[in-house]
């Protein structure tokens, strides 16, 4: 397949997005990001990123990550894929890009470019409650709180369920134990390569069991 790709230049609207979420990302993750900067590539239509992909992706999919590059499908066509109402399209775009941006922070932040950064509620989480997704009012995306299957994605299965509670979950483990421990956890991800291994982890670091219970009783 051969792909055309074109230079929007440095007056895109969406130049000043990507600089107030890469200004906003370095802070959380405390480092500031000045050489070798993701690039953005806008995907004009399904298509076109199925054939990126090399194979048709869940229908769901508006944007993803390569190395640390972003590729977000074009603002329109995310719009009626997503479903954004009227009115709510520049707000979900923005956060569309920062949730891509929260993913390449997390592959530096981790040193994890090898395989995929596990656990995918943990992954998905973060982008999700980072990005502002969690405000979106959208149950795909943040909106549930109840607290009983975020768990079962430790793996990603491409079911798009993962969004459904990872969002609030990782809001909840920042509000209640503080970003330094979300932290602490990341920077350990690199030496975990299964799901008990991150449990035992897990629990080193928040000195408790990672299970629904907690997360259900303090909300
Ligand atoms: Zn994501």
């Amino acid at each position: 397949m051969i792909f055309t790709v074109r230079y929007s230049g440095a007056d895109d609207s969406l130049k000043h997005i990507y600089e107030d979420a890469m200004g906003e990302l370095g802070k959380f993750f405390e480092f500031d990001w000045n050489e070798n900067r993701p690039h953005v590539y806008i995907v004009e239509d399904i298509r076109v990123r199925d054939a990126l992909w090399r194979k048709s992706v869940p229908k769901y999919v508006v944007g993803w990550t390569k190395g640390v590059d972003v590729f977000i499908l074009n603002k329109e066509v995310a719009a009626k894929v997503s479903k954004w109402r009227n009115g709510q399209v520049d707000v979900e775009y923005r956060r569309l890009l920062k949730h891509e941006l929260v993913h390449v922070f997390t592959k530096v932040y981790t040193g994890i470019f090898d395989r995929v950064v596990e656990p995918d509620w943990l992954w998905e989480g973060l982008a999700i409650y980072l990005s502002g997704q969690n405000n979106n009012g959208d149950a795909d995306a943040g909106g549930g709180r109840v607290f009983e299957n975020f768990l079962d994605h430790y793996s990603a299965d491409n079911s798009g369920v993962v969004y459904e509670e990872s969002g609030r979950a990782v809001e909840f483990l920042v509000e209640n134990f503080g970003k330094r421990k979300l932290l602490t956890l990341l920077k350990k991800l690199k030496e975990v390569h299964s799901e008990r291994e991150f449990a035992k982890v897990f629990e080193d670091v928040y000195g408790f069991e990672l299970a629904y219970e907690i997360f259900r009783d303090l909300k």
